[in-house]
């Protein structure tokens, strides 16, 4: 018989506190964004994400709350309140505005989960300075691309970090600044390099924040499309109604909440819920600077008494394969809402929540370019395992078909549309806006995925509706990869498909066609995967490279990636009347 999932997590499934939102159907026709601004005590022009997220707290008397408790990855514990926070990121204000950083001016930052990098991004968005955080794991050719695309002014990164960034800085015109940050503990900064901790030494803890508007840039995130090189999708300082409202009625979080998003800020979840969200609610959030293990992470939990939890399915399937005796073994009672994002979770993660932990998975979908939560599986309603929930209040979600017409009949197939606007949206593609005007059409902002809708209005991911590859819930850009593998000189063409694996949803697979005179060998199969690493770095390099003699092309030269993933998946290969063989 099928396991009746939605019965499993119903019974277990029960909330240990009134939920922020207890009837979706009123909250949804009753919905005011104009509300949620009265409720941040926004009245005037003025809005600033760092001021909503810090100061605000220190003004309204919680300035000695505990805001942020930091793991180090060797195990040291410190905290932080939110006056701690204000002091830290005022001075690195002052730092930046000393150094000539002025509004819409943008700072990378490129480093791990230490205290610093919260200090420093939130110090670029008070002088109202972009702040552009990178993944650490990136290869030198993923950062230069995206400085280069948004003329990045400044760098922030660490020691650890600072060679990749000594082989690309040449390149990088618009570079002024490199700024070094060692977390206690000193640095050796190059001549002409800045030190963090020396020039936070000398500046002063008050800063008059400048005056940024809810329509100022604040933040840039890079997204992976099908063609060319990712795109700085850019946000606005008001983006902070939408991070606060959904970290109040999506993850559901109270006041005396102990939070953890284990993504990293070079993602927007770690930006927006591993920042935005819970800051600007008030509440206490655990950072974890290492990454995944099984031990580690439930160890993190008991620790600290988390309350509420935001991970992904890549690390759901990890800690279910370590089965669940790990999980018994720890006190996690602290635990009360538990949420998943970044790819599909199957039925099978909800209820291993269940059974493992005594609490379902939640999913929600929503995308870089949305900055906030746009469909979720609300506390207050039961799971649909299997289904990505319910649009959120204030937000209007479809399925429409090709001709850009709203599906209104349960579970048909078609892609995933929303209704242009609110808060958190981004507001264009940093210096790409024609790319940016092709996501909106017939009165839709089109999400690039495909979906269906029951009748009761849950949404049901099918796929992407493109070749971007999705490996551990990050997007991977086929267009990135196959540039740097043809930077080879072995390689004539490559084409990048995501191929489906148990773990991380997808991994990132190539296939090249070698130039006259080499060879296909195991040998240089291995040369091109550590090519391919120390360019790119390991989470968007390809996992498996295959030789083929010619790669599938349509007769205007474009390689047909969906018939190289049709024939390595064995399905039908679909229409290829376009279809050049050599
Ligand atoms: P990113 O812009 O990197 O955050 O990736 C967004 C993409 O990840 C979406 O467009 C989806 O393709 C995928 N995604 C995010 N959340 C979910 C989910 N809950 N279920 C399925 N796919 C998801």
């Amino acid at each position: 018989m099928a396991m009746d999932y939605a019965e499993i997590v119903k019974e277990v499934g029960s909330l240990r506190a009134p939920p922020n939102l207890d009837d979706y159907e009123r909250t949804r026709r009753e919905w005011s964004w104009d509300r949620v601004r009265a409720d941040l005590g926004l009245r005037d022009d003025f809005v600033n994400q760092a001021y909503q997220c810090i100061d605000r707290h220190v003004y309204d008397g919680r300035g000695e709350k505990t805001a942020m408790i930091w793991e180090g990855a060797d195990g040291a514990i410190e905290r932080y309140t939110f006056e701690d926070m204000r002091r830290q990121t005022n001075r690195f204000a002052n730092v930046l505005r000393k150094l000539g950083v002025r509004k819409a001016d943008r700072v990378f930052i490129f480093a791990d989960r230490i205290p610093e990098l919260y200090f420093a991004l939130f110090g670029v968005l008070k002088v109202g300075a972009i702040g552009a955080p990178l993944f650490s794991a990136f290869g030198p050719e993923p950062v230069a691309e995206r400085v280069k695309r948004a003329e990045g002014m400044m760098i922030i990164t660490t020691p650890a970090l600072l060679p990749k960034v000594n082989a690309i800085r040449g390149d990088l015109p618009s570079l002024k600044h490199v700024m070094v940050i060692g977390h206690r503990a000193a640095v050796t900064a190059a001549e002409g390099d800045l030190d963090y901790g020396a020039l936070m030494a000398e500046a002063s803890d008050e800063f008059e924040i400048e005056r940024t508007g809810a329509e100022d840039w604040s933040i840039m995130h890079f997204t992976s499309g099908t063609t060319g090189l990712p795109k700085g999708a850019a946000h606005v300082h008001g983006a902070v109604v939408g991070h606060y409202a959904t970290g109040k009625y999506a993850l559901d979080l109270h006041p005396d909440d102990v939070f953890w998003c284990t993504a990293d800020p070079g993602w927007v979840t770690g930006t927006s819920y591993g920042m935005f969200a819970p800051w600007s609610n008030g509440v206490t959030q655990v950072i974890y600077e290492g990454g995944f293990g099984a031990t580690r992470w439930y160890d993190i939990i008991q620790r600290h008494r988390v309350t509420v939890w935001y991970t992904a399915p890549t690390a759901i399937r990890m800690l279910m394969k370590g089965g669940s005796r790990i999980a018994k073994q720890r006190d996690l009672s602290s635990l009360r809402y538990m949420m998943s994002v970044g790819e599909p979770l199957a039925p099978a993660g909800v209820v291993w929540g269940v059974e493992a932990i005594g609490l379902p998975f939640h999913d929600n979908w929503w995308q870089t370019e949305t900055g906030a939560v746009m469909i979720t599986n609300f506390p207050a309603l039961p799971i649909r395992p299997g289904s990505m929930g319910l649009a959120f209040p204030g937000i209007e979600a479809a399925i429409i078909d090709d001709e850009f017409q709203e599906i209104t009949q349960p579970m048909q197939e078609g892609q995933l549309a929303l209704r242009p606007g609110g808060p958190s949206m981004f507001r264009t593609y940093w210096q790409d806006e024609e790319r940016y005007n092709s996501r909106f059409k017939g009165g839709w902002y089109l999400t690039g995925d495909r979906a269906k809708r029951d009748a009761d209005g849950y949404f049901w991911f099918i796929g992407r509706d493109d070749d971007v590859i999705n490996t551990a819930g990050h997007l991977v850009g086929p267009f990135e990869v196959e540039s740097a593998l043809i930077a080879h000189p072995a390689v004539a063409e490559a084409g990048v498909i995501g191929k489906p694996d148990a773990m991380a949803m997808e991994i990132v697979k190539a296939f090249v066609a070698l130039k006259d005179g080499y060879e296909p060998s195991e040998e240089l199969r291995r040369e091109l995967i550590g090519h391919a690493r120390q360019r790119l770095g390991p989470g968007v390099a390809p996992r498996e490279i295959e030789f083929v003699s010619s790669l599938p092309k349509t007769r205007s030269g474009k390689i047909m990636r969906r018939l190289l993933k049709a024939r390595e998946l064995g399905l039908p290969e679909g229409d290829t009347s376009t279809l050049e063989e050599d």
